[in-house]
């Protein structure tokens, strides 16, 4: 999955929240909304720099966004920079 692709669901998800806080104007429902979309961004956040070589990801770089890729497990999140990418490409290939 790309990073960018993961900044699309966020971006979806908070703006169905937003259609639905739209709906219903209590404060207190929106403040519970909020968290709730908090929690799951929180669940999706990602590390902050390649999994294997530790060369830092800016997260405000679209440049980075577009080429850096995730591997997501069921608990955890790695993220892999394009030289690392292609490293675990070849080793795939050769692999078969
Ligand atoms: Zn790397």
């Amino acid at each position: 999955m790309k990073i960018v692709e993961i900044y699309a669901t966020i971006e979806n998800m908070s703006n169905n929240l937003k259609r639905k806080l739209e709906k219903k104007k209590r404060k207190q429902e929106s403040k519970k909304a909020e968290k709730l979309l908090s929690n799951k961004i929180k669940g999706i956040i990602l590390p902050d720099e390649c999994t294997t070589c530790k060369t830092s990801f800016d997260k405000k770089s679209r440049d980075m966004a577009m080429s850096w890729m995730v591997i997501a497990n069921e608990d955890r999140k790695h993220l892999v920079c394009p030289k690392c990418w292609d490293k675990i490409k070849s080793l795939n290939t050769s692999q078969s």
